[in-house]
């Protein structure tokens, strides 16, 4: 048993001044004793930082990772989609080595699970030996209704194929985003039973264009693969509004990105679907926004709303590195006001609640095991740009 005190202790909702954390030898939490507790001769007392659970990655692709520094940035949505389909394909050995170096990037920058998108099952032995907590959302896309039922069966091959190193529990079949699903395949989605499900949503303004105008780079970009999409009609108001009822259904519902998510998008899910608004996470990832060149979500517009959010990497193709820390430091930058508390809670209880594993990870409960971390270099007005992170557990 070992009993640690930190300036702050954070349990994955709020702050404990001074708090002891109690562990078992595996990183089991025992309790989380008040501040009192910590002028005990057995209690290791870190001199200053914070600690906090370990961080989660909600939305992450490890089977791009060998293209980090391989498409260039800042030059919007459709150069990156083409950057990716294009430069993907590469030496197996190398796509290998660079995801299991991805993995041990994140195990080192306090990331304790994540939520991993595939498109191959390319990634299953790393992940069967990796030591973190993985969830496979495998992605299909298909914008053209007559390759639908094949583009489905390919996922669910897939998904046989991961169900061999990792549970079905963990596993899903998600719509990529969009524009890039038709509503005959987001059809054969909603006929799953599904625990957990994620769709990159609202991410470009050329997102928008195409699916409320049939207008912008994304028709182009169809036109130019030769894709014949004369049957689409677009409609909604925006395309979040467009797709909302084809979503798949499940407990949890991330949306990934947000980045032209508006007030009245998030009125629309409460109107509409005021049962399960409850059930929608918005997962933010910065980093991607900025490299690709879109616009970073309206952050504050979303907390107004009381929007379950949780925070992600995305790839290394669109990504420097893969550090959640990283991500907050960028929403912080962005939005100067926003505390260490909050960003930490979307980093940690967000994540797991998305992901549903909260009663796993996220937080400081009694009886889980979810990684402990020292964040140092805190500034006291909670500033996050120069903290670092190290894993005690
Ligand atoms: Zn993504």
């Amino acid at each position: 048993m070992q009993k640690i005190s930190a300036p702050v202790v954070f349990d994955g909702f709020e702050p404990h001044p001074n708090g002891v954390l109690v562990l078992n030898d595996a990183g089991m939490v025992l309790d989380l004793l008040p501040a009192a507790a910590a002028d005990d001769d057995s209690v290791q007392r870190l001199p200053h930082g914070w600690l906090c659970p370990g961080f989660v990655n909600a939305h992450c692709h490890l089977e791009l990772s060998h293209l980090k520094d391989r498409l260039p940035a800042g030059e919007g949505m459709v150069s990156f989609l083409q950057g990716v389909m294009y430069n993907r394909q590469a030496d197996a050995e190398l796509v290998q080595y660079a995801m299991q170096a991805a993995a041990e990037e994140m195990l080192g920058k306090g990331i304790v699970a994540v939520g991993d998108i595939c498109n191959t099952a390319l990634s299953a032995p790393i992940k069967a030996q990796s030591p973190l907590y993985w969830h496979s959302f495998v992605e299909v896309t298909g914008f053209v209704p007559a390759t639908a039922k094949q583009r489905f069966d390919q996922a669910l091959a897939t998904a046989a194929t991961l169900q061999q190193y990792q549970p079905a529990s963990r596993i899903s079949l998600v719509p990529h985003a969009p524009y890039s699903v038709s509503a005959r395949l987001f059809q054969l989605l909603q006929d799953q039973p599904q625990t957990v499900v994620c769709m990159h949503s609202q991410e470009s303004e050329a997102e928008e264009a195409f699916l409320t105008r049939k207008d912008g780079p994304l028709l182009q970009l169809y036109e130019a693969l030769g894709i014949d999409i004369s049957f689409f009609e677009p409609m909604g108001d925006s395309s979040l509004q467009y797709c909302a009822h084809l979503l798949p259904i499940a407990n949890s519902t991330i949306l990934v990105h947000n980045c032209t998510t508006t007030e009245a998008d998030l009125q629309f899910l409460h109107n509409q679907y005021e049962l399960i608004s409850g059930q929608f996470s918005f997962c933010l990832c910065p980093g991607a926004n900025r490299y690709i060149g879109n616009p970073l979500p309206d952050v504050h517009m979303l907390q107004q709303h009381h929007a379950a959010i949780c925070l992600g990497t995305d790839s290394l193709a669109s990504n420097t590195e893969l550090s959640i820390l990283y991500e907050m430091q960028l929403l912080q930058l962005h939005y100067p006001g926003l505390p260490a508390t909050q960003l930490l809670k979307w980093a940690t209880y967000g994540g797991a609640h998305a992901l549903g594993i909260a009663q796993q990870f996220g937080s400081f409960g009694i009886g889980m095991r979810p990684g402990v971390l020292w964040l140092e270099q805190l500034a006291a007005d909670g500033q996050l740009q120069h903290a670092s992170v190290q894993r005690l557990y």
